[in-house]
């Protein structure tokens, strides 16, 4: 670990002005993924601008949808009264993530700028482009169990590990950022970003710019949603595969649905071609089952992780049959 200079700061403007100053600084939150990253040698930024004190810890519901400000705790979302009843798609989310000691310190922003656990990226003696670009990659000829089915590159084949950005990226989300050049809002199925030839990049966020807050569009799916997380023990693992499932149904009929996995791509990873195919179609095991099989439709496995290509297809299958309910 090196040494690193603090600031604490408490307006967004004062932020984004000391991240401009200090090109090679970062901002902390929780700092659950970053200081076990920084112990680690993993990352070092030279000053950890502290943005704690930044008004960004609302959550607020208009007649358009739900925004939820970077700085809110994932247990306190989770927990919200207006998240459960109206987006109960993404308190499932946030409770399937982590321990709940974790949860009680993870912000919204820093659940989202976490960090993969591919364990070649944590162990420095090991090649992995993401951590020093164009040393190679542990994990492509290594032990991938976790590794990605979808999306992956030569250079990189890690998988984001978040449970609540798997639900936002379901929900339609907008990120709204701030920067030196003003505010701006990506999509969210656009903030993290495939591996390519650049896998150091996790997301889109331009150089200084900080997550300042998610809107979830009004939607449809209070009712039937569920979110289905496979892993290895049943508390503090992060997912070999996930699903979130939302169906909007009238009577047995789908009217409209939403898909993503997660523990399978560098990226939430969503399902559009199942969703579409879902869309006027009765809520019957056999519809759920062909979407699975639509929802597998390019996926490849690099040796240890093949079992994922066949429990990718029971997940989605078996996430829709628990949110039809
Ligand atoms: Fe590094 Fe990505 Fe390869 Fe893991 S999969 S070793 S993060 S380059």
């Amino acid at each position: 670990m090196i040494n690193f200079e603090y600031s604490r700061v408490s307006s967004i403007k004062a932020a984004i002005d000391m991240a401009a100053k200090n090109p090679t600084g970062g901002f902390i939150a929780g700092g659950t993924n970053l200081v076990d990253l920084m112990k680690k040698g993993i990352m070092s930024p030279t000053r950890l601008i502290d943005i704690n004190n930044l008004p960004l810890k609302d959550i607020r519901e208009t007649a358009t949808g739900l925004t939820v400000g970077a700085l809110v705790i994932n247990s306190d979302l989770a927990e919200n009264e207006i998240v459960r009843n109206n987006y109960p798609l993404l308190a499932m989310a946030l409770r399937a993530g982590a321990s709940p000691q974790l949860r009680n310190m993870a912000t919204l922003g820093g659940n989202m700028m976490q960090r993969t656990r591919c364990t070649y990226f944590y162990d420095t003696a090991m090649p992995c482009n993401k951590r020093q670009p164009g040393s190679g990659c542990g994990a492509l000829q290594g032990y991938n169990r976790m590794h990605a089915i979808f999306g992956a590159s030569d250079t990189c084949i890690a998988v984001h590990p978040s449970d609540m950005c798997v639900a936002l990226a379901a929900l339609n989300a907008t990120v709204t950022v701030n920067g030196p050049k003003g505010e701006r809002k990506i999509a969210f199925t656009d903030f993290h970003r495939l591996p390519g030839n650049n896998p150091e990049k996790d997301n889109t966020l331009l150089k200084g710019e900080l997550v300042t807050s998610i809107t979830i569009p009004k939607n449809s799916f209070a009712k039937n949603v569920y979110y289905l997380k496979i892993r290895d023990r049943a508390s503090y693992a992060f997912a070999l595969i996930s699903v979130a499932a939302a169906l909007e149904l009238n009577g047995n009929t789908i009217r409209n649905a939403r898909l993503a996995m997660g523990g399978v791509a560098h990226k939430p990873w969503r399902l559009v071609e199942s969703e579409k195919f879902l869309i006027g179609k009765a809520a019957t095991k056999e519809n759920f089952d062909k979407a699975a099989e639509l929802a597998m439709k390019g996926a490849k496995a690099y040796g240890h992780n093949n079992f994922k290509l066949k429990m990718g297809k029971v997940a989605v299958a078996e996430a829709l049959t628990k949110a039809a309910g």
